[in-house]
């Protein structure tokens, strides 16, 4: 589906370091999404690094090859549009070492660890005999990057959709490293169109209020993980939605609060609704201070609605975020229950089979 660029909005000007920006996208058919849900975007490969990797196949880029799903193309166009080329996979490493008999990476962490950060041009430089075809035979489809979702439809209209996402750029090797899609997003401007798609996440949803016991919720972000608790606050402080329901607290984490607060003045007016807002920021005091910090300093607040039967939802960094997370709430119920450490996690384990704990970490 096309989307049209309502606004892209850079929301840590005064953060040399980092770019986070708001998308705000019209949609040119309606989009039934739901807060929690992602959308796909779908770009295409940069043409310089497509005729740096050309170069280095030693083809000219005439040759033809039959992509799947698509059939006969040139190699210059499947590299440009159906192939990865930005990120070295898993799959790709597998399949170039069986053909080209490669004896490198032992085993999947040693290829993990090689393909951390690089792309098919390091390969390329690293293994001087991969040229020809038959290496483009071995990459994996060209995917595309995943995004939550950072509004309510009830609330922004069917055709609107709106993301936050962090612009990847980094220095490996000597080579400045763009991330595919952010790079691409950030040069967009209002009026410019994006190929999306919707993808459904059923298992990161606000609580249902006719079957769940409590509607409590408690939300912990760190970053761009702040996005679907954009949607699930429009949605749960929406005008259209008087009956008050239960408590809604928010745990937010960053690096400075003068750089990347992000979302503070949206998140002030709910605040002024009856959200319960809690922030971490990271850098701002000698001590690091992170939302896991927060989240334990709250505990006695936290414990009762748990045991109620609050939702908790966690999105950011599945390293950074998540296991800072699952180590609190950890030692938040060997505390209050007496609980084992074994015991504990069994409890964790049961709250996230029963829905109670839901997580959207990437
Ligand atoms: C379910 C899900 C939801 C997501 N939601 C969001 C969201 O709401 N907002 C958001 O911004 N992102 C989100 N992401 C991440 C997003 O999908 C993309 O992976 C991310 O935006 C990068 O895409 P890209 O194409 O720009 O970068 P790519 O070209 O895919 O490059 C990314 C890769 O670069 C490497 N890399 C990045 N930084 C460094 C570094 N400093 N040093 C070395 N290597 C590095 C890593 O290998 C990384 O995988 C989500 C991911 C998933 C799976």
């Amino acid at each position: 589906m096309q989307a049209e660029v309502r606004f892209n909005q850079l929301l840590t000007s005064n953060h040399p370091d980092k770019s986070i920006y708001h998308l705000g996208l019209k949609t040119t058919q309606p989009l039934n999404y739901q807060p929690g849900d992602w959308l796909m975007v779908f770009v295409e490969n940069p043409p310089s690094l497509v005729d740096a990797v050309l170069a280095a196949l030693h083809l000219t880029g005439q040759e033809t090859l039959t992509v799947k799903r698509v059939g006969e193309v040139t190699v210059a166009e499947a590299l440009q549009s159906h192939l990865e080329i930005r990120l070295l996979a898993p799959a790709t490493l597998n399949k170039l070492k069986r053909s080209f008999q490669l004896s490198d990476w032992p085993d999947r962490q040693a290829m993990m660890d090689y393909a951390d950060g690089k792309d098919l041009l390091d390969l390329l430089s690293d293994y001087p005999l991969l040229t020809g075809t038959a290496v483009c035979d071995c990459l994996t489809p060209l995917a595309p990057r995943y995004y939550s979702i950072a509004s309510c439809k009830e609330v922004v209209g069917e055709h609107r959709v709106d993301l936050v996402y962090r612009q990847v750029g980094y220095q490996q090797r000597g080579r400045w490293r763009q991330g595919l899609v952010t790079t691409t997003l950030s040069q967009k401007n209002e009026g410019d169109w994006l190929e999306v798609a919707l993808s459904p996440n059923r298992s990161f949803k606000l609580p249902d209020s006719e079957a769940s016991k409590s509607s409590d919720i408690i939300m912990v972000a760190a970053g761009t993980g702040i996005a679907p608790f954009i949607g699930f606050c429009q949605h749960w402080f929406a005008a259209s939605n008087p009956v008050k329901k239960g408590q809604a607290w928010l745990f937010f984490g960053e690096t400075h609060q003068s750089k990347s607060f992000l979302f503070e003045s949206q998140l002030q007016q709910w605040v002024q609704q009856g959200l319960q807002l809690r922030t971490a920021f990271s850098q701002d005091q000698a001590e690091k201070v992170y939302v896991q910090d927060r989240l334990w300093q709250e505990r006695a607040a936290l414990w009762p609605m748990l045991m109620k039967g609050a939702h908790l939802y966690v999105c950011g960094s599945q390293k950074k975020l998540w296991q800072g997370v699952e180590k609190t709430l950890l030692a938040m119920i060997v505390e209050q229950q007496g609980a084992s450490f074994e015991e504990a996690e069994a409890t964790l384990r049961f709250w996230k089979k029963a829905g109670q704990v839901q997580l959207d970490v990437y």
